[in-house]
Parts: structure tokens; sequence; C-alpha cells
């Protein structure tokens, strides 16, 4: 589902309309004064904000987000947020800097905060899945080819979500645990004919596992084969190549998490974009509690 950018501009004209979102999204409009447990705030206009209207105590929405103790205008974090969401291919620092008109600082750390947004959910596939792993990064060519290239792991139910995890290395047990902490058993597994899945581990897990030979240069075999996981890896990795030039491993998952979540919304009844504020507002405010649900309203 889309957001356009018409619809943002109108639910997000400036701060006082960031600000207020923030406000109704986490608080809800019935919010009751955790002092004198009557409802009615009022905007305090020279702060960021909102007082009792019977006790005066106040409450600071930005307070818990990743907007708190920022100086960028929070209508400047709102369009970079949507700029995130809308971009199939990810968004570098430099684009932030140039469009924001911040400098490159503010903006690689506007984009790693907004990436941490983005962090993937714990829940199993199930059905069909298509496992496969990739090498991402390096410069250096090892003796096994993949020198100092980082590993993920991406496990994609056909038709569905999709998990992808920076793993230590491709060692049979690794690959293993992953499939079995995201993989519900009774699952079909395809992979590749690749070494590690040597006979029968899979199946051990309580799944199913039908390999395809790319060793032997089969690449469909009735609805035996990888191609949903590989043109997963090869459009992040085309991204990562295009707009984030080099990525340490360091900060990797988090570049795999932003591609997992546009992947894993790319279907669903909610932008990107409103899920990444509902992803905000779900931030515990004090006391490392979470914020009540509150039904969020951005579209209009
Ligand atoms: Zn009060």
């Amino acid at each position: 589902m889309n957001y356009t950018i018409s619809q943002f501009k109108k639910n997000f004209p400036d701060d006082n309309a960031c600000l207020d979102f923030l406000f109704k999204a986490r608080f809800g409009k019935d919010y009751k004064c955790p002092k004198c447990g009557k409802t009615g705030f009022y905007r305090i206009k020279s702060r960021k904000c909102y007082g009792c209207a019977w006790c005066g105590y106040q409450i600071y929405p930005l307070k818990g987000t990743i907007f708190s103790g920022s100086s960028t205008d929070l209508h400047n974090w709102f369009y970079a947020i949507y700029m995130f969401s809308t971009a199939k291919n990810g968004v570098s620092s430099k684009e932030l800097q140039e469009v924001l008109g911040i400098t490159y600082k503010t903006a690689w750390r506007i984009g790693k905060l907004i990436r941490s947004l983005m962090k993937q959910d714990n829940f199993k596939l199930g059905g069909i899945v298509e496992a496969d792993e990739t090498y991402i990064g390096g410069r250096k060519k090892g003796k096994r080819g993949w020198g100092d290239k980082t590993p993920v792991m991406g496990i994609v139910q056909r038709g569905g979500k999709i998990k992808s995890k920076q793993i230590s290395d491709s060692q049979t047990h690794t690959l293993l645990g992953m499939l079995r902490d995201n993989v519900k058993i009774g699952s079909r597994v395809i992979t590749d004919d690749t070494q590690t899945y040597k006979p029968n581990k899979i199946t051990r897990l309580g799944m199913l596992h039908d390999k395809i030979t790319h060793s032997k240069g089969e690449y469909v075999k009735g609805d035996i084969y990888t191609n949903t996981i590989e043109g997963f890896f090869s459009q992040m990795k085309r991204s990562f190549d295009g707009t984030y030039h080099s990525i340490s491993s360091k900060h990797l998952q988090s570049y795999v998490d932003e591609f997992a979540f546009r992947y894993n919304l790319r279907f669903a009844s909610v932008s990107v974009f409103e899920a990444l504020l509902l992803r905000l507002c779900e931030l515990p405010y004090q006391g490392g509690q979470k914020m009540p649900a509150y039904p969020l309203r951005v579209s209009s």
C-alpha cells in the first residue's frame, strides 16, 4: 500500500503537526493525567510539550523516541522517514544531507536511527520456504573466494515474509540453527545443493527438504527453486552497491533489516511509512513501560 507525497504534505505540513501527531498517537486524546487522573491536555507553545489543564503536569511526546535530544526539525525527521519508506534502494546519508540541508554527520545519525525502527520481529515462517546464503562487503579475496565478506542468511516463505540475518559463518550448525529458530516444524525447505546440507540434516529438524542442484546447472525443477530468495539478495546487494557503497560488518544487520522491513510490508494493508510511525509510537515513554495501544490514524 502506498502513502503518497500529497498525503504526507496534508497530514504533516509542519513541526506542530508532527508533534501533535506524536502526542495523539502515543498518548491518545483521552489520556489520563498520571498526576491528577483527569483528562485534558493543551499544547504549551514555547516548548515541545503538552500540559495538564488541571494540575499542569507536562508530557514530552518526543521523550523515548529517536527524535529525543536531536536539534533537527521534527518535520525534517518525518520527511526523512518518508524517504526511507518509499526508497526501494535505500537512502544514502549524502541524499539526506542534500534534501534536508543538514550536515553529513547528522544525516548519517538520522539514517541509523530510522533503520533502528526496522528490526525484524520474532516470528516463524511456514509452508514452502527457500533458504540461501550470500556474502556481502569486504575487499580482499580469500583462499575460499569469500575473503573478508560477511555471510548473510535469508529464509523466505513463498508468497509471504522473509527473515534475513547476518551469520558468524556458514557452517552447518549455524545454518541449521537459523532454520530451527525461524521456520515452523513441518515446513518444506528448499535450498541449493551446497555441501553444508548433507544427508538428512534438515529433515532431522522435522522439516521436509528439497534441493536444486545448481552444481549441475539446474535452476528450476517443478516447484523446486531458490529464485525468490536469490531475487531478494540480488536487489539488496545492487542497492548496497548503488546507494550505500561500503557497509561495515558492524552495521550490516541494520541495512539487511531495512530491506527485509520493506519486503515484508509489500502486500500489507498499512504503508511502510505508517508502519514506521507505528514502530516509533510503540517505543516506551518512561520507566521502560510500553505505551498503551492506541489506534494509529495517519491516512486521511
Ligand atoms: Zn493533571
